[in-house]
């Protein structure tokens, strides 16, 4: 039990490490190609007056990518920069934008335009993901606050990680399609839950509690994609 407790933990963390390796390079590329701020429009030379402007006011062509900040994830989209998202709200807005900038609509301008508007496409595509997935719109948060989560944050919790250890045997041991779908409910059920502490942590601005609720989020996640996968075989 306790090797498989250790291949769980090695799993969990081998893949937190390969989604942050990816956020990372993905936040330098970002970072690199909106490294030119632009206050005026390329185009007329009005100025820009919003901190996230992708089209002038006055002669409504795209404009260039700002360098973006974290915070602007959440003005990309014009909400609050709040851990308890309105996620239909967002996905309304986020299409609502997509629609605006997707590459398609360009497919006649220069070709300039054209790729601005896959840049800007691909920037709202990934802020949108980021928000709307619980733990890496937790990670985002916390990284506003100059607070990241490595391999060496583990839970100083004996109870919690009993807690977990003992999830993971019972659905290793669970032999129907049925006790895992019980399992899996009671799990997502604990995953919001957990998530609800995340986002009131976060809120009263308890950031190292917020931070310990997201690395309990996490390891129930693992078990939860796990419970996925043996769910799958039958
Ligand atoms: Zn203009």
């Amino acid at each position: 039990m306790i090797r498989n407790f250790e291949r769980f933990l090695t799993c969990n963390f081998r893949q937190i490490t390969a989604q942050r390796r990816n956020l990372n390079v993905q936040n330098f590329m970002i970072a690199r190609s909106y490294c030119q701020l632009s206050k005026m429009c390329w185009n007329c030379h009005a100025t820009l007056h919003e901190n996230v402007e992708i089209f002038c006011n006055s002669c409504n062509h795209i404009q260039r990518v700002p360098k973006i900040s974290f915070e602007d994830y959440f003005d990309l989209f014009g909400i609050q920069k709040d851990p308890k998202v309105n996620l239909k709200e967002l996905t309304k807005r986020f299409r609502n934008v997509q629609s605006q900038i997707h590459p398609d609509k360009f497919s006649t301008k220069s070709e300039a335009e054209q790729s601005l508007s896959s840049e800007w496409s691909s920037l709202v595509n990934k802020a949108y993901k980021t928000l709307q997935t619980p733990v890496l719109r937790g990670e985002y948060l916390l990284s506003l606050k100059g607070i990241t989560i490595s391999e060496k944050n583990t839970i100083e919790d004996p109870e919690f990680l009993m807690e977990v250890m003992e999830k993971n045997e019972t659905v290793e041991e669970a032999e129907t399609k049925d006790d895992l779908l019980v399992l899996l409910d009671e799990l997502q059920d604990e995953i919001a839950d957990v998530n609800n502490k995340f986002a009131s942590a976060y809120q009263s601005k308890n950031y190292a509690a917020a931070k310990n609720y997201l690395i309990k989020m996490k390891y129930l996640m693992s078990i939860e994609n796990i419970t996925k996968e043996k769910i799958q075989r039958f």
